[in-house]
């Protein structure tokens, strides 16, 4: 990836004032004013109190696991070896995320954030209000990332309802030394090293010394280590991209891959003596991943192309033709995602069959799944269908439905595949599968446990949460093995299958327990960080969970208020159903034992508490935010920048509060008076 040119260049403006080095400041300063945004709203935190320890996580960017595993099995990885597999703990299956990027996967690992709850769907996304692409990568945008990053999960929480709440790691460590080292993401890091990375760009890309670019980074580290004691970073996130420059040039088990993973166990035992001299060794957490794998790619999948050549008008680089009905953000990885004109516009499409009428130049309307599952490149296609439901379809008609809940802060989702057309996942051919797939939800737990192996690693909950925040596109597409846009490489990454998916994953410290591990989300290490440092941060403000605690069965009460609500969201309110009596007795009775109503009504009123509390809250966020947009003398609560983009992600959070809020009356009136479904309260309904 070709972040060294942009990402880096100058401190986030998000860094809090006195933590910042001043030369630094010069550099942000004077680059702020030509191309930086203005940042309105700079929240800033007291100092956090926390544990007398040190974090530094390694990003091996683009290494797969199947790679390091060979490195590793080749005898190249000895200090690897004794550090994490004789005095740490390993996990068998280290997850990246879909999409498998480092953008999308940078921020999850500093937020405890899916994409779709942080609002950074890929690498690049289209401004739905300003009808533009931001591209994470370029020098105008450099710094979008960080200013993109939202926490959806904070909106959704009743006590803060706020969208912008500093809640990353950098942010939540406010007051102490952090460091981004060559992370894209990097917002409320108070230093960003190093604040021009042009040697590493030089390296990288002119003088072909991939290898250089590593070795920066580890200058960057002995620089920031070997500084005052006092200096020295609580939490460092350093990306290490020679091994994914390499993996993209040669392939990613090329043996100058291989050669990259040696330089890295070498520079870690030297890093290693270094904590030492220093006396915080027995005090600093290592963590090594890497942030998505790689597979072989070599051929090219000319997608606007392929649609321009069936009359789809599909947005070209020319600012000034407005015409177009597709918006494709394809930067060059093996998956992009597609925006579809509507008739409300670009707003997010609300249901898959949308994308079934596309008008074309040639005024006649197509469906476009049936294009684009017909060209040879394309795998599957992942359709927007609500803000949290998705159709996927994939080749030969197979077709399945992602539906998600939420019942007390956790996900519950489920996979619901045509069985006359097929199972696009293949998941109903896995053994350990088959009680998940009865059409119900299922906790979010029990998906990263139960598919952290398959074809398809953890693509439910991904699937589940992208569309939520309305960033992303309204459209998914990830190709067939050995395809890529814009660019053919030897390597690529992006899409959702386990060459990409599964990644090295190990940590060793002073809390942490020797041995083999068993699963972890990028999303996971946050909540053992923040415990690692000693700071109280509500579950319900990430989508992470310490993958060291006991894996606790799911809930099955809420399994079935998840049930209830899908049901009840696909017929009318029950005060305009006709027959609720016999929908009762065919449709809830199947589905719940009656002798569990009263679990359920109870779990079901808790829920409408908060979803009462929330659904008053964000109607005052929304009305603070639309007199921000409509009187100047109104107290400014966002960024301008983001004003409209805002309103859009908190409206359509209301919306589906209250949604919910109106099934869960129904399936109170339901619970309470139907357990025996001759009753006279039944029949009164
Ligand atoms: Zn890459």
């Amino acid at each position: 990836m070709t972040i060294f040119i942009t990402a880096t260049v100058v401190a986030s403006p998000y860094s809090f004032a006195g933590t910042r080095h001043s030369e630094q400041r010069h550099v942000n300063d004077a680059f702020k004013k030509d191309f930086g945004r203005k940042v309105y709203l700079e929240k800033k935190l007291p100092k956090a109190s926390i544990e007398d320890v040190y974090v530094i996580h390694f990003i091996i960017d683009g290494v797969n696991l199947e790679t390091f595993n060979q490195a590793l099995a080749g005898g190249r990885l000895p200090n690897i070896r004794r550090m994490f597999f004789e005095e740490g703990a390993v996990f068998k299956s280290g997850l990246s995320l879909f999409p498998s990027t480092s953008s999308t996967v940078y921020q999850s690992y500093a937020t405890g954030l899916w994409p779709g709850h942080a609002g950074i769907p890929h690498i690049q996304r289209f401004d739905r209000n300003r009808l533009k692409l931001v591209d994470y990568l370029t020098v105008s945008d450099y710094d979008t990332i960080n200013s993109d990053q939202i926490n959806l999960r904070t909106l959704m929480n009743p006590k803060i309802a706020d969208l912008n709440t500093p809640s990353n790691i950098f942010e939540l460590l406010s007051g102490h030394p952090t460091a981004a080292v060559y992370s894209p993401f990097n917002k409320g890091a108070a230093k960003i090293a190093p604040s021009v990375p042009l040697r590493a760009f030089w390296a990288a890309y002119i003088s072909g010394d991939e290898a250089r670019v590593d070795q920066l980074a580890f200058a960057e580290i002995n620089k920031l280590y070997g500084d005052n004691l006092e200096d020295i970073p609580r939490y460092s996130l350093v990306g290490l991209y020679s091994s994914d420059i390499n993996g993209h040039r040669y392939g990613p088990a090329s043996k100058e891959v291989f050669e990259i993973l040696t330089q890295f166990d070498l520079y870690l035992a030297e890093f290693e003596k270094l904590l030492a001299k220093r006396g915080i060794h027995e005090k600093t957490y290592i963590v090594v991943s890497a942030d998505h794998g790689m597979h072989s790619t070599g051929k090219l999948f000319r997608l606007r192309k392929a649609l321009e050549a069936k009359g789809i008008h599909v947005k070209p680089n020319n600012p000034k033709d407005k015409g177009y009905t597709l918006v494709a953000a394809d930067r060059g990885v093996s998956s992009t995602h597609l925006y579809v004109k509507h008739n409300d516009g670009f707003s997010p499409i609300q249901n898959a069959s949308i994308i079934e009428k596309h008008p074309t130049l040639w005024g006649e309307k197509i469906d476009l799944k049936d294009i684009i599952l017909k060209m040879d490149a394309s795998e599957l296609l992942i359709v927007r269908n609500g803000d949290r439901k998705a159709r996927i379809f994939g080749r030969e008609g197979k077709t399945a439905d992602v539906e998600c809940y939420t019942v007390n802060y956790v996900d519950y989702c489920s996979y619901n595949f045509d069985e006359l057309l097929g199972d696009p996942l293949g998941y109903s051919s896995a053994e350990n599968l088959r009680q998940f797939l009865d059409k119900e939800p299922h906790s979010t737990f029990e998906w990263r446990a139960k598919t952290a192996e398959l074809e398809y690693p953890d693509l439910i909950m991904a699937i589940g949460t992208m569309f939520e925040d309305g960033r992303a596109g309204d459209m998914f597409l990830t190709v067939r093995d050995g395809y890529g846009f814009k660019k053919i490489k030897a390597g690529g990454h992006g899409g959702p299958k386990i060459e990409d998916m599964r990644t090295p994953f190990m940590i060793r410290g002073p809390k942490i327990p020797r041995g083999e591990a068993c699963v972890i989300r990028p999303v996971d290490l946050f909540p053992m960080m923040t415990k690692w440092f000693g700071i109280d941060v509500p579950s319900k403000n990430h989508d992470g969970v310490d993958p060291f605690a006991k894996h606790e069965p799911e809930d099955k009460i809420a399994v079935k208020l998840s049930a209830l609500e899908s049901l009840l969201e696909k017929y009318p309110p029950i005060s305009k159903m006709i027959g609720v009596q016999d929908f009762v007795l065919t449709k809830v009775y199947p589905l719940i034992d009656p002798k569990d109503f009263d679990a359920i009504a109870k779990k079901a009123w808790d829920e409408l508490g908060r979803r009462h509390e929330l659904s008053k809250k964000l109607k005052a966020a929304l009305d603070n935010m639309n007199k921000q947009k409509l009187r100047d003398d109104a107290p400014k609560v966002v960024d301008p920048d983001y004003l409209d983009d805002h309103i859009s992600i908190v409206s359509r959070a209301l919306e589906r509060t209250r949604a919910g809020m109106v099934e869960l009356e129904d399936i109170l009136i339901i619970l309470k008076s139907c357990k025996s479904i001759d009753s006279v309260a039944c029949q009164g309904i």
